[in-house]
């Protein structure tokens, strides 16, 4: 051997130290990274080449399976090192998985050795999740970590809701969103094909719901829900809108069941249904168009027409579960119908037809149970089952149909006691369409705040007690999208936090903690932007406000509050306590530390906002301030005057001073402070402190009086 080749041949091996340390380092961080997390991965040394390595004939066949295959044993990239290049690629093989003990469909295992990859699973589902997770495990020099993987999720259900009615996406856009769920295991993606806004699917025996409903007149879904919501013929030149053709559906079907997802399609009944009932308005209490939106359940023709659409869309959708809505129902013509009032005296919930009572708001409620439980017998005669918004829940509903809890703990609790399955998407953490950074930096949506913490911490666990666990069927991200109006926006909207979502789903009680998942889900972006997913930035974050959830001392720190208008109920925080508890609130009005004050009537000259505080003693006072938010689209504005008096005894107060303020209306929540301010200190032991309403007249929040 010459000088020369051993020179040569040490520097090789130098060469490949680096680059094996190299990637080591890769596969720890691979490893903490995978997302969701497997339930067990345990590493060996050595790596696996799997660049080039030949599909076997199951995944030759099965373009799902094979299209990840494909990921996995891609040639590396020019400019990558070729490790093991010398090596021939590892074997890859299918084998089966003991069906015993296996409680998913879902589960799998991974043996991978330098020579081999064994896929163990009892069918394609397991399959397609273990090459799922091998494509996340894949190095960029095309080896895989020589490990031993154990896996299955701990909720069958690990679900997105995309709201195509309030503005509508083009397929492509539905598919590339199948396309990122299911790279991270999101099982299924359930539509909701069918509101006031809109309605999306073909449905051949009632044309006119896609000629007419599925056309508005405005593209600003705010401007067109407060401009008269008028809709418009098919093809007219302001039409905006559009629907997908039941051939559009089936590919999507079939595209999502190639990846293991599954869609799930809603429509609304009885109520959210303004489209329908201007294109058939024979189906509602009063058959006049444009005047109503829940259909008439006391007509035999509506339940014709559900019937007939759920006809078609069993046809389309081979999905177990069909989504009917039920939520949020008005009711109102319900009352005067003689339809209704009928088909109420039949059931046996009203009295007499003839009566002049009208129908409480159970006997209403009763009547909504009628009909649903009706829908959910006639999809459970066709081997479906109904699944409903938790208004849903009566003990008239048969016990297959699934509800959807989105408002709290006690509804999950209470239909999963009656015997229902649930799946939770409580708006409190799965509301993406919620703000989710600070709302001042981040483009218009519907209010609330909902950062990827949030959801990271969804207490899931917490919602039912263990008697009642096996009831949940699992948890889903909602994307309401009156205020998403384009797929970039949605995109925005959807990611990071429904990677949060696929965590929990996947993981259940094993989920990290939130520091460690965020950052596994910002090492995850560039497969998203790989996906053609642009989403949220995280490592942008602005964050919650910065005085939220701190305690902050001042000198009415405990004081007590004599209300001269109540707060509203509805909006109480921490009641009497709320204003001189020290703590402010955050991003969102309903984060229980803002409280509310409404007035009835019109009336913006009388303060809404009026209290007195006793300090206790006499104390010198240079300051008073308050913090109000202002969200306009639920009207809550800035008082348009902060006014606060003092005095010693509580009987005779004299003006300390106000602060006036002119408010616009403003696309993004903001929150100001109005203070009151003094140069030289009053002597005061009672404040009584007024803020005025706007000219736009809502509500007030208000979260604490700082007094100094
Ligand atoms: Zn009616």
């Amino acid at each position: 051997m010459s000088a020369l080749s051993l020179l040569v041949l040490s520097m090789i091996s130098l060469f490949s130290l680096t680059a094996a340390a190299q990637s080591d380092s890769a596969v720890g961080e691979n490893e903490q990274l995978l997302l969701p997390r497997p339930q067990s991965l345990s590493y060996r040394p050595g790596e696996s080449r799997v660049a080039g390595m030949t599909a076997p004939d199951a995944v030759q066949g099965d373009a799902g399976l094979l299209a990840y295959f494909r990921q996995i044993a891609a040639p590396i990239s020019t400019n990558s090192v070729a490790k093991h290049a010398h090596r021939p690629p590892a074997v890859f093989s299918l084998q089966p998985l003991q069906p015993s003990g296996v409680k998913s469909l879902e589960a799998y295992a991974l043996h991978i050795t330098p020579d081999s990859v064994v896929v163990r699973a009892t069918g394609r589902l397991g399959r397609l999740r273990a090459l799922q997770t091998l494509v996340q495990l894949r190095s960029e020099n095309g080896t895989l970590p020589c490990a031993d993987i154990d896996d299955a999720p701990s909720y069958a259900w690990r679900g997105a809701m995309i709201d195509v009615s309030r503005h509508f996406y083009p397929l492509d856009f539905l598919k590339q969103q199948v396309e990122t769920m299911a790279a991270f295991k999101l099982n299924r993606l359930h539509l909701h094909l069918t509101d006031a806004a809109g309605w999306r699917m073909e449905i051949l025996r009632y044309p006119r719901l896609t000629q007419l409903g599925a056309w508005r007149t405005d593209a600003s879904w705010e401007a067109w829900w407060n401009g008269g919501r008028r809709y418009v013929e098919e093809g007219s030149p302001n039409a905006y809108g559009g629907y997908y053709t039941q051939a559009q559906l089936r590919e999507l079907v079939a595209f999502a069941a190639e990846r293991g997802v599954e869609i799930v399609p809603e429509i609304e009944m009885p109520a959210h249904s303004e489209e329908v009932l201007t294109a058939y308005p024979n189906l509602s209490c009063t058959h006049v168009p444009y005047k109503a939106a829940d259909f008439c359940p006391g007509n035999p023709q509506t339940y014709a027409f559900l019937e007939g659409v759920l006809t078609e869309m069993m046809d389309v959708f081979p999905s177990r579960y069909l989504h009917l809505g039920g939520d949020e129902a008005g009711k109102a013509d319900w009352k005067h119908c003689p339809l209704c009032r009928r088909r109420m005296m039949e059931e046996g919930i009203v009295a007499p037809a003839d009566s002049l009572l009208t129908p409480t708001e159970a006997q209403l409620h009763r009547l909504q149970a009628v009909l649903m439980r009706h829908m959910a017998d006639f999809l459970a005669a066709h081997g479906r089952r109904m699944m409903g918004w938790d208004e849903v829940v009566d003990s008239l509903l048969p016990k297959h149909a699934a509800v959807m809890v989105w408002r709290n703990k006690e509804m999950a609790q209470r239909a999963a006691a009656l015997g229902h399955d649930v799946v939770l998407a409580p708006a409190s953490h799965c509301y993406f369409d919620f703000y989710q950074d600070a709302p001042p930096s981040q483009p218009e949506a519907i209010g609330g705040y909902l950062p990827f913490d949030d959801v990271a911490q969804f207490p899931h666990g917490a919602l039912l007690p263990d008697s009642l666990r096996s009831r949940m069927l699992g948890v889903q991200g909602n994307l309401w999208t009156e205020y998403v109006p384009t797929p970039a926006a949605a995109q925005r909207m959807l990611y990071p936090r429904l990677l949060a979502l696929a965590e929990i789903g996947w993981c259940g009680r094993r989920t990290r903690p939130v520091a460690e998942l965020r950052q596994a889900t910002i090492a995850q972006t560039p497969r998203l932007r790989a996906l053609g997913v642009q989403p949220f930035d995280l490592t942008t974050e602005v964050g919650q406000r910065a005085e939220a959830f701190r305690v902050r001392h001042h000198l009415a720190e405990g004081a007590t509050v004599v209300y001269h208008v109540p707060y509203a109920e509805v909006y109480p925080a921490a009641a009497a306590l709320t204003l001189t508890d020290g703590h402010h609130g955050g991003w969102s009005y309903h984060d229980g530390r803002w409280q509310g004050f409404i007035r009835s009537g019109s009336d913006t000259s009388s303060p809404t906002f009026d209290v007195t505080l006793d300090l206790g003693r006499v104390q010198r006072i240079t300051s008073v301030s308050a913090d109000f938010m202002q969200v306009c689209n639920p009207e809550i504005f800035y008082p348009s005057a902060f006014r606060v008096a003092t005095s010693t005894d509580g009987i005779d107060f004299h003006p300390m001073g106000e602060a006036l303020f002119s408010s616009v209306r403003t696309r993004q929540p903001d929150i100001r402070t109005f203070r009151v301010q003094r140069p030289k200190a009053v002597r005061a032991r009672y404040l009584r402190i007024q803020a005025t309403p706007s000219a736009f007249g809502g509500w007030l929040f208000t979260d604490e009086i700082v007094v100094q």
